[in-house]
């Protein structure tokens, strides 16, 4: 479709970091990632929208499979990804060519608030114990 950004990315019309390519799908990173890792994989051929993925064809799980791979080397396989796919506005669809978002490498924020609420807890603790030692 002349107009899809996705197409003319795949088409190398527009630029983009492209981490993985087949005869069916091409991925890339998100110009503007939500996440450390955040790729889109794209089917070559121009489908609008999950409503719009005919009965029977593969493509789907194909996108499946290429997360697993893309997952694996990028090493967030064990640790843990985000695979999800927006369909229309209600869904928060931006670009109508069917895509689906790979998004991981959060655990360090999680970590450190994790963290930080642990040290919150142990200090009021350590502040009711110096309180009653005192009184
Ligand atoms: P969605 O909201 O599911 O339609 O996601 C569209 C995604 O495409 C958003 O995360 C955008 O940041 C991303 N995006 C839009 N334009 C580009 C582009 N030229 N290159 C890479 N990612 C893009
Ligand atoms: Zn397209």
């Amino acid at each position: 479709m002349t107009d899809c950004i996705f197409c003319k990315i795949i088409n190398g019309q527009l630029p983009a970091k492209k981490v993985y390519q087949d005869e069916l799908t091409c991925a890339f990173w998100d110009a503007r990632p939500a996440s450390p890792i955040h790729i889109l994989i794209v089917p070559r051929h121009h489908i609008p929208t999950l409503n719009d993925v005919p009965e029977g064809d593969n493509i789907l799980a194909h996108l499946g499979n290429v997360a697993k791979k893309i997952a694996r080397d990028l090493g967030v396989d064990k640790s843990g990804y985000r695979f999800f796919i927006n369909v229309n506005r209600g869904g928060g669809q931006v670009v109508y060519h069917l895509h689906a978002h790979l998004v991981a490498g959060n655990d360090v924020g999680m970590l450190f608030i994790k963290a930080a609420v642990a040290c919150a807890v142990i200090w009021r603790k350590l502040v009711k114990l110096f309180r009653r030692q005192h009184n």
